[in-house]
């Protein structure tokens, strides 16, 4: 331990906890990490996306200096008598794998990084709400060729309207397991709503804008009787 730096971080990690409290309802590792800044959001949009093996790959600080900010978020919460409970972390993909945080994949460092802390005085319901919502998975995007020569990196067909991102770089909508889903066009948001919710699979479709450079959400995709079912529903 570095005298010099210890209550230096602990400072920090206390503040950044508190913060993420605060504004969530709950604090975990992830927050605290973006906090410091030694995650960058862009790191952990490619973690959550598949496209880095562990989250640690996408951290930029030595690895004893992350060991001590995740055990002094632990000793804060356990003092803020938090009540803790594992999160369940998937990918941004059809297979929803489970993310892992660590390099060594070692149970206890898993586990500082997955747990969702989650204050006792919430009432019960609040509680569970807050859980849900931060163990929601991430929506599945697929986005809009800008060009037409891209090359599917499983199959290596070359082309298409859609395509993901997938650990291996562009990946076609069969080979991620999208092929059969029909795109629903942005603008009736009752009959999206009714379409995602009859839906087992869904991805959002975004587009690129050069103007606004950034993406933007174009539509979305459902399965073809889910989108069926929406329509009969709103005619009648
Ligand atoms: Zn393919």
């Amino acid at each position: 331990m570095d005298p010099r730096t210890r209550p230096d971080l602990a400072a920090r990690v206390a503040q950044a906890a508190a913060a993420a409290l605060k504004a969530h309802g709950y604090v975990c590792a992830v927050e605290v990490l973006l906090a410091l800044t030694w995650l960058s959001p862009r790191h952990l949009q490619s973690w959550r996306e598949g496209q880095i093996p562990c989250l640690e790959d996408g951290i930029q600080t030595a690895s004893k200096r992350v060991t001590q900010a995740l055990h002094l978020l632990d000793a804060w919460a356990r003092a803020a008598d938090l009540e803790p409970t594992p999160g369940s972390y998937v990918a941004r993909n059809v297979a929803r794998d489970p993310l892992r945080f660590s390099r060594s994949g070692s149970e206890e460092r898993e586990l500082l990084y997955r747990t969702h802390w989650v204050s006792k005085d919430l009432p019960a319901a609040k509680r569970a709400r807050t859980l849900a919502k931060a163990d929601r998975p991430p929506e599945i995007i697929v986005v809009a060729a800008r060009h037409a020569d891209w090359v599917c990196q499983r199959c290596s067909k070359v082309g298409g309207d859609l395509l993901t991102m997938a650990t291996e770089g562009t990946t076609c909508l069969d080979c991620a397991g999208l092929g059969e889903l029909v795109f629903l066009a942005a603008g009736n948001t009752k009959l999206t709503r009714r379409a995602r919710a009859h839906s087992a699979r869904t991805a959002v479709v975004v587009r690129w804008s050069q103007s606004r450079k950034r993406n933007e959400r174009i539509g979305v995709l459902v399965e073809a009787e889910a989108l069926a079912k929406a329509e009969a529903s709103l005619e009648t």
